[in-house]
């Protein structure tokens, strides 16, 4: 079968991958290898797409973390953050041109996924690079989404040592909030990266790994502020 995919100005042609090419091959949208079917230009060696990366809806629409406008499929030549779990890896991104807000395929069309099972009792958080296990945890050790001790059951990074989240908050943490301090757009969780460093903006601290954001507004918000249910002063 044959496809012209916006992305690539040769047309595609789906077969399986040669098993015998030494490298293997990558997929040109989403980098990740490639190991059954795969959609390969003829006259470009190195212009492959997985058949789910090919085959992704050409516009998303009233998405939580963006329901503001629809978010076209586009290809860009340059990687961009997702806003919704700052990974660079995807060339295809759904992407808001009037906002700047773009957000990577698997966001786009999973927003409630949080984690997956990755064998051996671990699970790929999606906001930490490393899969985490369940290990036992030493009296001081602090959750990095909640900030409280991990006395519960919690998972951890081999990589990052102090990279720790009670099984309760990798499973709770919403995805995106709508916070009474700033209605207009949703609060999306992500993990803090240099590009983007600010304080929470209610009570300024800045030791939080994950935090809420607005992008647009460029607002932070550590979760607990967050999530905090509101004081009733009278
Ligand atoms: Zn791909
Ligand atoms: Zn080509
Ligand atoms: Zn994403
Ligand atoms: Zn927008
Ligand atoms: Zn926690
Ligand atoms: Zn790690
Ligand atoms: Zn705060
Ligand atoms: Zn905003």
């Amino acid at each position: 079968m044959e496809i012209q995919h916006f992305s690539h100005h040769h047309p595609l042609k789906l077969k399986p991958v040669d098993p015998s090419r030494i490298y293997g091959i990558n997929c040109s949208a989403c980098g990740r290898s490639c190991l059954d079917l795969v959609y390969s230009c003829r006259e470009c060696a190195d212009f492959h797409l997985h058949k789910s990366c090919a085959e992704l809806p050409p516009k998303i629409t009233h998405h939580p973390f963006h329901p503001f406008h629809p978010l076209p499929l586009v290809f860009s030549g340059a990687r961009y953050a997702c806003c919704g779990c700052g990974q660079w890896d995807s060339k295809l991104l759904y992407w808001c041109r009037e906002c700047n807000f773009t957000l990577s395929p698997d966001c786009a069309l999973e927003p409630t996924s949080k984690y997956e099972f990755v064998g051996e009792g671990k699970i790929q958080y999606f906001l930490h690079k490393h899969p985490l296990a369940l290990m036992e945890v030493d009296d001081d050790d602090i959750c990095s989404a909640c900030k409280k001790c991990c006395s519960s059951e919690s998972y951890s990074c081999q990589h990052c040592p102090s990279f720790r989240i009670h099984k309760s908050c990798a499973g709770q943490l919403p995805r995106a909030i709508q916070h009474f301090s700033h209605p207009q757009h949703p609060l999306i969780l992500r993990a803090k990266d240099s590009v983007f460093d600010r304080p929470c903006v209610a009570c300024q601290r800045s030791d939080n790994v994950l935090t809420y954001r607005c992008s647009m507004c460029r607002i932070e918000m550590d979760p607990e502020c967050a999530l905090m249910p509101t004081k009733h002063l009278i």
